[in-house]
């Protein structure tokens, strides 16, 4: 892994989508507890922005870096840790011990350099739309142009699959199949953009919770991607809205009943396709264009707690300002 090079920026904001399963199935359960999945995932144009910010004399120096201290605020959110079990810090804790930023102890030293990271949150939280995993990559895009370590793409990668399934696909963004426990994935070739109602509920599911009940709920049909990625590579709306698949429905549905009308009335108002974003409760709606969008979230709106309309694919996480 590269080490610590000169100063860049005192300041990296960075914006991060969130993320909707085109498809998701469940391959079965790992002795370890968790379970093999192989889905396509794609960002979403719903952000979270994370700021970083060096402070202090001493943070000019890059050899002080290995006294590195860090500071996380966030913008009061419901469910969301403000301490270290934030996946934002983690992946930040988890950068440090790979680069040996913040390795050293100051003991004593007056003059401490500090980071201040401060999280803005719009994507909706416990929401199956991977809100905390884009937090921890976002964290580590800007800190690695903050603290100027200069690692590759491969490199944030790896520390994220130590953070959660769903990170490495964070870091990279874009459209993707993965497979594992959801830590491996390939980029899929895709044409075209997609436009969704994206229906949200304030009413949180716990990932781990629709996972004990798919293992009671589910049957034995295995399903495969191919529909999807077929209508990703010809940029096909249509036959993508038709092909959209996602096994831990029937468990987000069992635990979530309310969902099911949800689903139905994306689909009353005109939606090529309807579906849980991945453990839910979110559910989102393919248009066939983003004013067809518009319009079904007009009309869909008294059933969520907050409707958008987004875009896909979206990218992945990107200094946007320094
Ligand atoms: P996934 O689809 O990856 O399972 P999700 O989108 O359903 O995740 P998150 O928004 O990531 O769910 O939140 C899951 C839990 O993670 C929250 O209930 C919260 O306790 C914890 N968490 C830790 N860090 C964050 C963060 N930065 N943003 C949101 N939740 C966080």
């Amino acid at each position: 892994m590269a080490a610590t090079g000169g100063t860049k920026h005192a300041c990296v904001r960075v914006r991060v989508p969130s993320k909707v399963n085109l498809f998701l199935s469940i391959r079965g359960e790992r002795p370890d507890g968790y379970h093999e999945v192989m889905t396509v995932l794609q960002t979403v144009s719903i952000y979270d922005t994370i700021r970083a910010e060096l402070v202090g004399p001493a943070a000019a120096h890059p050899a002080s870096r290995r006294f590195m201290e860090l500071a996380f605020t966030q913008e009061a959110t419901d469910g969301v840790p403000s301490d270290g079990s934030n996946l934002a810090v983690r992946a930040a804790k988890g950068l440090m011990a790979a680069t040996g930023v913040g390795s050293a102890d100051h003991d004593g030293q007056a003059d401490v350099p500090l980071t201040r990271m401060h999280l803005s949150k719009r994507i909706p939280v416990a929401a199956g739309m991977a809100g905390g995993s884009a937090d921890a990559a976002a964290a580590l895009v800007a800190l690695n142009d903050l603290w100027s370590v200069e690692l590759d793409r491969d490199e944030l990668r790896e520390i994220a699959a130590e953070l959660g399934a769903d990170v490495p696909f964070c870091v990279t963004g874009g459209t993707a199949l993965a497979t594992g426990t959801g830590t491996a994935t390939a980029q899929v070739l895709t044409r075209g953009v997609y436009a969704w109602v994206v229906g949200i509920s304030d009413d949180p599911l716990s990932t781990a919770d629709v996972y004990r009940a798919h293992d009671q709920v589910a049957d034995d049909r295995t399903f495969e991607p191919d529909a999807v990625l077929q209508a990703l590579r010809t940029g096909d709306a249509e036959a993508l809205g038709a092909a959209l698949h996602n096994d831990l429905e029937a468990a987000a549905f069992h635990l979530r009943p309310d969902l099911v009308d949800g689903k139905e009335a994306l689909l009353d108002a005109g939606a090529l396709g309807a579906i849980v974003s991945g453990s839910g409760p979110t559910l989102v709606g393919l248009a066939s264009s983003a004013q067809h969008a518009a319009a079904i979230a007009g009309e869909v709106r008294h059933r969520f707690d907050r409707v958008e309309v987004a875009l896909s694919p979206a990218g992945g996480p990107e200094i946007i300002s320094g």
